[in-house]
């Protein structure tokens, strides 16, 4: 899998996954954020991306995907963990 501009939050692993933002696409339209159940996404302003970002946790994820669906810009990845 292609990492590049690729960061991980929350990256105390506690599953065999986890969800990542890609800053080069994400226009911190908030969507992914209404669309956790698990409440388990923030936004917060970054200042070297310029815009809010979403910072997601693993602690409550439960990887059900409905933040990669909803996401408009395609900005959230699946990274598998070693
Ligand atoms: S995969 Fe599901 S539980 Fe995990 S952050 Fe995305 S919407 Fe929330
Ligand atoms: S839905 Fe996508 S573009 Fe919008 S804030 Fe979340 S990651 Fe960024």
């Amino acid at each position: 899998m292609h990492h590049g501009g690729v960061y991980v939050e929350g990256s105390q692993a506690m599953h065999n996954v986890n969800i990542v933002v890609n800053n080069d696409m994400c226009t911190g339209c908030c969507e992914c954020i209404g669309a956790c159940t698990q409440n388990n996404i923030c936004i917060m302003m970054s200042k070297t991306v310029g815009h809010p970002v979403p910072f997601i946790s693993d602690e409550d994820c439960n990887n059900c995907g409905d933040c990669l669906k909803a996401c408009p810009q395609a900005a959230l990845l699946i990274k598998e963990l070693a």
